[in-house]
């Protein structure tokens, strides 16, 4: 399997950025919205996970959990949905040891705002599984979910990411699936364009959209947690393969150097703006801004890099606490 995994990303390496990223866009595209939307943030007690060469050991930290919508006449596409509305509430709520969610705002509501809901929304894509990704999943059983196949088997087969029973994309049976192997050009006319970006995950992705009028954005995922990390090229010591990361960083910063996009880090504080992308000041559809505190506030002191290679099943992602309790303790 691992020479498979290095034959496939070889061969992706020798592609050139033209023939990875999207298609040019056709001379008359509808026009095409960006929002970000607020889904959440998480408290995390030490960032030690986030970095292989012990940069946060002992740092606590915060990120944010942004959905991201995008409006275009030819459908409605939600990338991520979140930490879930069932954790919506003025307290926080343990997620997994040392990870306290809070949701000030329901997605539902947010949605809402912009005439929407759960049922509204055409398609459906993650940038990877995990738990705080994929919350609000199951309330989208009328979209088509675009599923990466690899990603998904992977969470199947090893019974969630993080010991989350795949229950949370339950509604995946119920609904119109289409299983994406590579790149895959939303809308088909170039503006909006998944790109794999494996390492984290398995079958980790990126989002490249092209807002009408703006500048171009790359929705970076879990690929980078944080400005540091990016500035840094750190890889979380949680992640499934150090050496796709490395591959997928290079490739994803060549992506966006070549179609002049700016990288959006989902949880980084620095890159969330809940609203209209370019607009975000006049029509926040999120009623909190961004947290005070950021992990590169919050860093502590530099710790000696290491040559760590987590390859197969990092502890912290088979083992660690139940989802399915922190979903009876929202309760
Ligand atoms: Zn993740």
């Amino acid at each position: 399997m691992k020479n498979f995994i290095e034959l496939a990303l070889a061969a992706l390496l020798l592609m050139s950025p033209s023939q990875v990223s999207a298609a040019p866009a056709a001379r008359h595209t509808p026009a095409v919205k960006l929002y970000t939307l607020d889904c959440g943030r998480i408290d995390i007690a030490d960032m030690d996970a986030f970095a292989d060469d012990g940069s946060y050991k002992g740092v606590s930290g915060q990120m944010v959990v942004p959905c991201y919508l995008i409006r275009s006449a030819k459908g409605d596409l939600l990338w991520d949905t979140g930490i879930g509305d069932q954790f919506y509430g003025p307290r926080g709520v343990t997620l997994l040891p040392g990870y306290v969610a809070h949701v000030p705002v329901k997605l539902r509501d947010q949605l809402k705002r912009l005439g929407l809901n759960f049922t509204s929304i055409e398609y459906l894509a993650f940038s990877h599984e995990h738990v705080d990704h994929i919350g609000n999943a199951n309330a989208f059983s009328h979209a088509i979910w675009l599923l990466n196949r690899r990603e998904h088997r992977w969470t199947i087969a090893h019974d969630g990411h993080d010991g989350q029973p795949p229950k949370l994309l339950a509604a995946s049976t119920r609904a119109r699936v289409r299983y994406i192997d590579g790149n895959y050009d939303v809308f088909g006319d170039g503006t909006v364009t998944i790109i794999q970006a494996p390492g984290h995950t398995p079958g980790h992705q990126v989002l490249l959209v092209k807002p009408t009028g703006q500048q171009p954005v790359l929705i970076a995922g879990d690929l980078w947690h944080s400005r540091s990390n990016y500035a840094h090229n750190r890889v979380p010591r949680i992640n499934w393969s150090r050496t796709a990361t490395l591959q997928s960083f290079r490739k994803v910063r060549a992506i966006a150097k070549q179609e002049h996009a700016r990288i959006l880090i989902e949880h980084a504080p620095e890159d969330f703006h809940p609203g209209l992308y370019g607009e975000q000041r006049a029509a926040n559809v999120g009623q909190s801004g961004p947290p005070q505190t950021s992990l590169e506030r919050r860093r502590g002191v530099a710790h000696p890099i290491t040559e760590a290679e987590p390859e197969s099943c990092p502890q912290i992602q088979c083992s660690r606490g139940s989802f399915k309790q922190a979903v009876a303790n929202a309760h």
